[in-house]
């Protein structure tokens, strides 16, 4: 069978298995497989495949349709036009998560905390597109962390991201930011969606109603934040208002929508009168 073919009856497989994005997925599992890129794929159409490569396919097919993420199959997601390393010790980066790096970009904060990095992929991506900020990350997982440090290397800045190992803040006790960035844990437990996605439990649920992390965080958060700071943090999309109840001891918060509209990133100012640059 040559790949025209295979990625034409793996993408009708997955189809019929009830994936949306079989052909997508398709590719990215051949592509893979056979050490090419997507566009590459496309101008080997003609290649055969022996009956080593479509035993790893089928393989590989089945895995995913036992709801194993296309990403951890294939090691790799791309997160902000980045391509990061990712694997079942942490979150498969979201495009959503992409809108917290969007606002810090505006923010131009020069000290960034991330708190829970999982992957890595908001404090690389703020590291690689805010060249002057120096960066912290914590995370309570050992595991995460190595991967996350591989993606620092990989992006060229593991010189501007400190990687501290630890519950939320704990490892930067008495420190300030004027950034505080969050993707943490706002699932329900037992969420039956979620656990199908064979993600770490500890980077998705967080209590009856997902918001025992963030209640933490947002507690704790205002000591962290230096004058004229700014806390950004994922939330689900029916959140918004137990989250605002929640954040108290800031100054202005607001909830900022995704593209579709929806509410997902809490924006929190610090605490005092809001910092004016000198202009
Ligand atoms: N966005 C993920 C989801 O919908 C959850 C990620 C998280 O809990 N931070 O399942």
């Amino acid at each position: 069978m040559i790949v025209r073919e295979v990625l034409q009856r793996s993408a009708s497989w997955l189809r019929d298995k009830g994936f949306e994005s079989a052909r997508l997925e398709a590719e990215l599992l051949l592509a893979h497989l056979l050490g090419l890129d997507r566009v590459t794929l496309y101008t080997q159409a003609d290649r055969p495949l022996d009956t080593g490569e479509l035993e790893r396919c089928r393989e590989l097919l089945r895995r995913r349709a036992q709801g194993e993420p296309v990403a951890y199959l294939t090691g790799k997601r791309e997160f902000y036009g980045l391509e990061f390393a990712v694997g079942p010790a942490v979150l498969v980066p979201r495009p959503e998560t992409e809108l917290l790096v969007d606002r810090a970009r505006e923010l131009r904060p020069a000290r960034i905390l991330d708190v829970g990095t999982g992957s890595g992929c908001i404090a690389v991506a703020c590291a690689v597109r805010l060249p002057e900020a120096e960066v912290t990350a914590t995370d309570l997982s050992a595991p995460a962390l190595e991967i996350a440090r591989e993606n620092a290397r990989r992006h060229g800045v593991a010189e501007r991201v400190r990687f501290l190992e630890g519950d939320l803040f704990a490892p930067v006790a008495g420190e300030r930011f004027d950034l505080v960035v969050s993707n943490p844990p706002y699932v329900a437990d037992g969420d039956a969606a979620a656990v199908a996605r064979h993600e770490p439990g500890s980077a998705l649920f967080a209590g009856p109603r997902g918001l025992d992390v963030i209640a933490r965080l947002l507690a704790a958060a205002p000591e962290h934040l230096a004058p004229g700071g700014t806390l950004l943090l994922e939330i689900g999309e029916d959140q918004a208002d137990e989250v605002r109840a929640l954040a108290t001891g800031f100054g202005a918060v607001s909830v900022r929508p995704d593209l579709a509209g929806r509410p997902r990133v809490l924006e929190a100012a610090a605490p005092g009168p809001p910092h004016r640059a000198a202009s």
